[in-house]
């Protein structure tokens, strides 16, 4: 599921720009072309891709939302009666 992400090639880099679904705030991460190519075209797995990286971090380059506001929107959506 791709949200609104736009994806530059860059001299030093490609950037990913996300927006976040909950606060639609918009982030841009740069990535190495070597990461881009193991990732996108080699089909490794993000972990594999960005090991130093948190899962919220790469949860976040995957779809753009925050994980603070992945908090607050299931505590928006819990049912109430
Ligand atoms: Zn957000």
């Amino acid at each position: 599921m791709l949200l609104a992400i736009k994806i530059e090639e860059k001299a030093h880099g490609m950037e990913i720009t996300t927006r976040c679904i909950h606060c639609k705030k918009k982030d841009i991460h740069t990535i190495t072309h070597d990461q881009w190519f193991e990732w996108q075209i080699q089909g490794k797995r993000i972990q594999e891709v960005f090991p130093e990286w948190t899962p919220e971090q790469r949860d976040h380059l995957l779809n753009g939302t925050h994980p603070e506001c992945w908090n607050e929107m299931f505590a928006t959506t819990e049912e109430e009666e």
